[in-house]
């Protein structure tokens, strides 16, 4: 498996400094909920992410980790392309 230089490999991303890890040495310490990396671990309406090791048992009980949906517009990794089409279409 390939180093992932922004998540340090756990998979997750701060999610509100996605280029922050959210676990392991480096893990931005802000409080914000996680986010799955854009990089190592995207996901789509099919597939979630996945989730990082040991957390599985807690992900019933855990409200650290994100509220997935499938199609979730308040995850800061996605929408970027369709704010700027929104901000585009708006200023024509
Ligand atoms: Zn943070
Ligand atoms: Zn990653």
């Amino acid at each position: 498996m390939k180093w992932c230089a922004r998540c340090g490999n756990c998979r997750w991303v701060c999610e509100a400094h996605p280029d922050q890890p959210w676990l392991g040495a480096r893990a931005c310490t802000c409080g914000a909920a996680g986010a799955p990396c854009p990089v190592c671990n995207q996901s789509d309406e099919s597939t979630a992410p996945d989730l990082p090791e040991g957390f599985q048992a807690d992900v019933e009980s855990s409200r650290q980790l994100p509220r997935y949906t499938g199609v979730d517009m308040d995850d800061p990794d996605r929408p970027e392309v369709e704010h700027l089409g929104t901000v585009l279409s708006a200023a024509s």
